[in-house]
């Protein structure tokens, strides 16, 4: 019988990042001058990483994510890969990096056993890059897409968080450059998530306004019909080109979520607007077993009730979920903390 959680979702997929630093500071992530990062000593090691994931894999995870913070800044990351990729359970593994370190490790991750690769990326222009994430890395990060095409990933995607007044302008060229280099372009309706401390709800570019303006460019856009938990609904333009939108803003998908995320320092999040999550390092350190690890995830999952972006969009609201001051007490609640 697979775990199932109080609304009979499963867990499949589990999101784990390997650090809570980024050589970025995107507006939508990481808009302030000063955060409160992770002790260093708490940060799990790659064999702990191993150990928590076999025992999520004996609940069902078969899908694994690398996040961060930004991964490729975590040192010697394709050992973790290369153990993950030997677990025969897991079918799907994939990293998302923001690209700036990838072109000199993309042949490596590769070689290590990645499956899967998403870089995010907002804008092709340069200066839109340095007001959106504060350094002047646009170069370095088309640089990394260029070398990773190259690679034979399973999939590269690309992602982008359109903004209105940032980047909204840029749908049609970003869909056209995904298509130069082989990569499924995402776009993501901007979040009210722990770190976008600057949303507002008129900020926030629709599902249904992108297909609009997808459509008054490229002319009939058609849904792929597939029957999957992915969080992107994919699209078909006249030419076949796909493309996917996520649509976390303004219709939720939690009703079918498996998706769960552990922390750089072992803090298991059942939901991206979880406020609380369960601290599995403790148990782990103190010497727990794969049994006592695996009971442990099987009693938190089963009575998991978490459907935080529909209850966010219940309350309506046209400003911030999260505010500076709780961030800053709690470096959990912050998005670069908890993979995003
Ligand atoms: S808000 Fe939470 S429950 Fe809903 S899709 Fe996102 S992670 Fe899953």
């Amino acid at each position: 019988m697979p775990l199932l959680d109080r609304f009979a979702r499963p867990l499949r997929s589990l999101r784990i990042s390997v650090t809570d630093r980024c050589n970025l500071r995107c507006q939508y992530c990481m808009p302030e001058p000063e955060y409160v990062w992770l002790p260093r000593e708490s940060i799990l090691d790659f064999e702990e990483i191993s150990a928590l994931v076999d025992a999520f894999m004996d609940e069902g995870v078969d899908r694994v994510r690398i996040t961060g913070g930004e991964p490729l800044l975590r040192r010697n990351l394709p050992v973790l890969i290369e153990s993950l990729a030997s677990r025969q359970a897991i079918a799907d593994l994939a990293l998302t990096t923001n690209g700036v370190l990838l072109a000199p490790q993309a042949r490596t991750l590769r070689a290590s056993g990645l499956h899967r690769l998403t870089v995010s990326l907002d804008t092709l222009n340069r200066s839109t890059f340095q007001a959106l994430a504060r350094f002047d890395e646009l170069d370095r990060v088309l640089a990394g897409i260029d070398a990773a095409a190259a690679e034979g990933f399973r999939s590269l995607k690309i992602d982008t968080v359109v903004i209105r007044g940032v980047n909204d302008d840029e749908l049609v060229p970003l869909l056209e450059y995904g298509r130069r280099v082989g990569a499924e372009v995402r776009f993501i309706e901007y979040m009210d998530v722990g770190g976008a401390t600057r949303w507002t709800a008129d900020s926030v570019v629709s599902r249904r306004e992108i297909l609009a303006r997808l459509e008054a460019h490229y002319g009939p856009i058609a849904p792929l019909d597939e029957q999957t938990s992915a969080p992107a609904d994919r699209y078909l333009l006249p030419d076949a080109t796909s493309f996917g939108i996520i649509s976390s803003t303004t219709d939720p998908f939690c009703a079918s979520c498996d998706r769960s995320r552990l922390t750089a320092d072992g803090v298991w999040l059942l939901c991206l607007y979880a406020s609380t999550g369960t601290d599995v390092r403790r148990p782990l350190r103190a010497g727990a077993t794969r049994d006592e690890l695996q009971r442990l995830v099987e009693a938190v999952w089963s009575v998991r009730a978490d459907r935080g972006a529909e209850e966010r969009l219940a309350l309506d609201r046209e400003t911030t979920l999260i505010p500076i001051r709780s961030l800053k007490k709690d470096a959990h609640l912050e998005m670069h903390t908890r993979g995003g």
